[in-house]
């Protein structure tokens, strides 16, 4: 990538701003400089190099807010109800061990394929780092830890085993690459030691993810300790509290803005969603997962209402059947009825929104990282942020840019 150059395209889609006919973007080391008509940025910055993609779309890359990268399509474990999935899959975690570094591989360059250019990841200890890191996507990868693991340490010993783990995981990285931690779930942590883990990482600045109401099985355990998962886990020995995943998430402090909580599909009323409102948490939305679990349906459009963050997650390739965010984002449109635009800041802004990251990325302005995929076929019709959705859901993306660096281009090599 020359220090300076100039990417043109027969629409650009700032997101933040209408869409630009015949539009370009002027990227200098990285990062936008200008946004506007091509015949401007050119007049203006004579002698740069263009890449014209006529005939396409430039749009702000995909942000997935919630992804596992450590999974492959073919052997998926059936789906129909969440505690079932789950037995299978931590009945094959041992055979699993052998191909999740190359399935993490494959999922990464799905993703990229698919135009995503900043990616929320949670697997076991961080284990997809590596591939995270070299995929070219920004991103952030949230280490799971199960204090089941650590033999008879206290809470706290756990929540500062994993932090030093965490820190050191951050050495030597991209720069746009971050490893965090996560609490995996309500019914995988203990509640002191997801308190301890939320209170410590806060401290720090650093975000959390963290699975909450996900599925009917999730709500039983949480509210009367019994059910699909406390079979699975033997125990349900800080379930049954009587209340809701989200109430009990507040009272263990795990609800904040640095929290992106993924799925709330299931459980999610009127009190749990002004909850959420005040908490300042981050939702991350998987539709398709969620249906193919059984999980519900999440009340996107009333959390939006209510001023929630809400982005866009594909979760992982054994509950889902793609890494493309694009895709994901088509079956929340069809979902809750939304149109284009929502639809394409759902995917782009409100996931950098989610991550904290919306004034580096997640529109095209001045300022941010040159994050953007190229779509083929120009909009048309009375919904042009629509059509160019479905064009990239169905395999339209040509090229993924990250921070100015072209790391998938299809068409114009
Ligand atoms: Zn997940």
């Amino acid at each position: 990538m020359p220090e300076r150059g100039i990417f043109a395209a027969g629409t650009v889609m700032p997101v933040s701003a209408p869409p630009i006919p015949d539009g370009a973007l002027l990227v200098e080391a990285g990062k936008i400089s200008a946004v506007g008509p091509l015949e401007e940025i050119r007049r203006e910055n004579p002698g740069v190099p263009v890449r014209n993609f006529a005939g396409s779309t430039i749009v702000p890359g995909a942000v997935n807010a919630h992804a596992h990268l450590g999974f492959r399509t073919k052997d998926a474990p059936p789906g129909g109800t969440f505690s079932g999935w789950l037995t299978k899959l931590i009945e094959r975690l041992p055979e699993k061990e052998v191909w999740t570094a190359e399935a993490a591989r494959d999922s990464a360059r799905e993703a990229v394929e698919a135009g995503t250019t900043l990616m929320a990841e949670s697997s076991p200890y961080g284990e997809c780092l590596p591939q995270l890191a070299e995929s070219g996507m920004a991103g952030t990868v949230f280490a799971e830890f199960f204090p089941g693991d650590y033999d008879g340490a206290e809470p706290g010993e756990v929540v500062e085993a994993i932090i030093v783990r965490v820190r050191a995981m951050n050495e030597g990285l991209p720069d746009r690459v971050h490893a965090r931690v996560s609490v995996h779930s309500p019914y995988t942590v203990d509640p002191e030691s997801s308190r301890i883990a939320a209170r410590r990482t806060r401290e720090m600045g650093w975000t959390l993810a963290y699975h909450l109401s996900e599925s009917p099985e999730e709500v039983e355990f949480v509210r009367e300790g019994t059910g699909g998962l406390a079979d699975i886990f033997g125990s349900n020995a800080w379930g049954g509290v009587g209340v809701s995943p989200v109430r009990y998430a507040e009272g263990i402090e795990l609800l904040a803005p640095e929290t992106i909580a993924a799925h709330l599909a299931t459980g999610v009323g009127e009190e749990e969603i002004e909850i959420l409102a005040r908490s300042g948490v981050a939702v991350a939305h998987c539709p398709r997962s969620n249906e193919n679990l059984g999980c519900g349906v999440s009340p996107v459009p009333e959390m939006m209402r209510s001023g929630v963050r809400v982005g866009m997650g594909t979760d992982g390739l054994w509950s889902s059947p793609s890494m493309n965010l694009f895709e994901e984002t088509m079956a929340a449109v069809r979902l809750h009825g939304f149109d284009g635009a929502t639809g394409l800041r759902l995917a782009t802004l409100e996931g950098a929104r989610v991550l904290g990251a919306e004034h580096e990325t997640g529109s095209l302005e001045p300022g941010k990282w040159a994050d953007f995929a190229v779509v083929e076929d120009a909009p048309d019709g009375s919904d042009p942020e629509l059509a160019m959705l479905e064009a990239a859901a169905d395999g339209g993306v040509a090229a993924t840019v990250a921070g100015g660096d072209v790391i998938y281009n299809r068409a114009y090599s």
